[in-house]
Order: C-alpha cells, then structure tokens, then sequence
C-alpha cells in the first residue's frame, strides 16, 4: 500500500464541515411515521429519495466486488467530478492536471472553483508521454490529475495507467465513462493498492441512461466519506434510483446495448472508410470516432444543414470532428450525406 495521507491534501474547511445527516436515513426503523422532513403525505413521490443511495451501493457492491463505503453516487459522474474539486482545491491556490485534448468539464468545474488547469500536452497518436508527465507533475501544487480512459474525444485508451497512479502525489482519478466499450479491466482493482485513487463510472454510456443522470465514484472510504459530506444530501432523485435499482439486475440491457454498439460500430467504420476526403478514422475504444477530414468545415456544415448533429473538434484538434456511433438507421443517414459530399 502506498504511503498517503489523505488529510494534508483536503481543504481545511471541508475536513471541519459537519456533513448533513438524514436522521431517518442513517438509522433503521420498522415502520416509521415520517414527520420529520415537512414532505406531503399525499402523492406518489412525496418523500425524499435516500439521501444515502443504500440499495443501489449494495447492488453495485456485488457487482464490482467493493465495500459498499467505498461507493460514492452522483448525478451523473459530472457532479462527482465537481464535487472531487472541492473537496481537493482550494480555490486561487490549487491546480488541477488533465490531458490535453480531454473531456472538457474536468477544466469546467476546475474554473468555476477558481482552480487553475494545467494541460498534459498528447502526443500525434492522442497518447500520454510519460517523460513530460513526470516532468510536469514536478511543477506543484497539482491536486489532482483527472485521466479520462478511454479518452474523450480522442477515443483511445490509455496504457499502463499503474504508471500514473504510482507516480502522481495527489488525487488520481480515473475516469471510465466508456470502459464497457472497451473491453479493457476496470482500474478499480488498483483501489486496494493506491489510497489516492478514485474511479468513476457512469449509467450515461453503455447503460443507455444518460437522462436518469446516474454516476458512480470508486475509491476509499476516507475519500468517499468527504465526497458525501460536501454532496446535496438529495443529489439523486427516487425516480432515477428506481429504475437502476430495476435495471441493473438485469446486465442484458448492458449486454444487448454493448453488442449492437459494437455491432454498428464496425458497420460505420467500415463505411467511412470508403470515403476518400476522409484522411483519419482514428481507432477507437469507445463508442464514438474521432474523425480527420480534409474538408472539415463543409462537411460539418452540410451535416448540420441536414440537422446530423456531430462535434466539431477545431481548432484544438484541426480538421476533426467527432461523430458517435448511432442506431444503423442514423448510421445510413449519417454516410448517406458524406457519400453524397463525394460527388
Ligand atoms: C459522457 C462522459 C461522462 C459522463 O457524464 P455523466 O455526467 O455521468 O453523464 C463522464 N466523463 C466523460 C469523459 C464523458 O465523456
């Protein structure tokens, strides 16, 4: 296990503040009457969702082999990532590490904290240089380093990633928003090893359920206790927790979803291969592509003229844009309009 400290990295008020505990929701009751909460008592969704999500980590707990208090529930992992900053940085003063092109709410939510970026430059295969890592996390006061693998927009994974997680002093997190697609080993594994770890994970990809706004944080109970003590004790809502709690026993959804996923993807591939004024598909372990056109700007209008919504990537990434893979009928729509381009 790996020397740590987890206190001399959290804010001084955060390790002061008294979380808000549900009363109701911390003890066992047989058949309570709730008049603690002002909360209707007509109605179908008159009470408050459990501030503590106990079924839902007791579920997820069997499933990822974890103690359920190292389980940390958000809505969706956006407010996970958000919360992680403030429990770590201390605004004006703390910075946070992220790579550069990534998924651009670590910068977001690092900004709106007041919290400075620094930028982990990819090299021209989107991948990490481990020299200039080390070199940059010589630099100080990073407190956090948010690894995205698979990466968006890049949609490459990263490789030895114990490489980072033993060399970096602060928080590490992991983000694995699309690691179902990948087929890779989740670094939760690591968890038992690295006290600085967090991992997240999300129901908005793989699960198809982007709308219930559901995400999950992986890491020690220290690091999961402060992201409880700094979360809305109601941060997910019952109706959401309902359906998980309904789904996730049922892996075929995530099975079904994955394979025709991975189904379409090899079809649209294949596809846009075909198309000569594409110079790039770039390999992707997620469900999406990142693209290099030779005539970005035109086709991306011309997708946009035909109301195909895609992300266009410039001028961070020149020339590219990111499309994700669709059903196989906005698939065909989509190749439809770049075969079209060709004429
Ligand atoms: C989509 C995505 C998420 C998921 O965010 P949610 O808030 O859980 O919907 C997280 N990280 C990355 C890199 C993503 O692309």
């Amino acid at each position: 296990m790996k020397e740590f400290n987890i206190n001399q990295l959290v804010r001084k008020n955060i390790l002061e503040l008294q979380p808000y505990i549900s009363f109701r929701d911390h003890n066992e009751f047989e058949k309570p009457v709730l008049l603690d909460a002002n909360e209707s008592p007509f109605g179908e969704f008159n009470r408050y969702p459990d501030s503590t999500q106990k079924k839902i980590k007791q579920k997820l707990s069997e499933l990822k082999n974890i103690s359920p208090d190292q389980i940390a529930v958000g809505n969706g992992s956006d407010e996970l990532i958000d919360l992680i900053i403030k429990v770590f940085c201390e605004p004006k003063k703390d910075s946070i590490l992220m790579m550069n092109p990534s998924f651009a709410m670590y910068g977001f939510y690092a900004s709106v904290n007041e919290n400075r970026v620094i930028k982990l430059d990819l090299n021209e295969n989107f991948e990490m240089i481990k020299d200039e890592f080390l070199k940059t996390i010589k630099q100080g006061q990073l407190k956090i380093f948010f690894l995205c693998s698979p990466n968006n927009p890049t949609g490459n994974s990263v490789d030895d990633i114990e490489f980072y997680v033993k060399n970096f002093n602060g928080i590490i997190v992991i983000d694995e928003a699309y690691i179902e697609f990948s087929g890779r080993k989740s670094s939760i594994k690591l968890l038992e090893k690295y006290p600085n770890l967090i991992v997240l994970q999300t129901f908005s990809k793989a699960w198809g359920m982007a709308g219930a706004r559901v995400g999950v944080a992986y890491a020690s109970k220290e690091i999961i206790k402060l992201i409880n003590t700094v979360k809305a004790p109601y941060n997910v809502n019952s109706l959401s927790l309902d359906l998980l709690l309904k789904n996730i026993d049922n892996q075929e959804i995530l099975n079904q979803n994955l394979e025709n996923t991975l189904i379409e993807k090899s079809w649209l591939k294949n596809e846009l291969q075909k198309i000569k004024y594409i110079n790039k598909v770039y390999p992707s372990d997620a469900n999406f592509f990142l693209i290099e056109f030779k005539n970005v700007e035109k086709v991306y209008q011309k997708l946009l003229e035909k109301e195909i919504l895609t992300s266009k990537r410039t001028p961070q990434i020149p020339d590219c844009i990111r499309i994700n893979v669709g059903n196989r009928e906005e698939n065909i729509q989509l190749v439809t309009v770049l075969k079209e381009m060709e004429s």
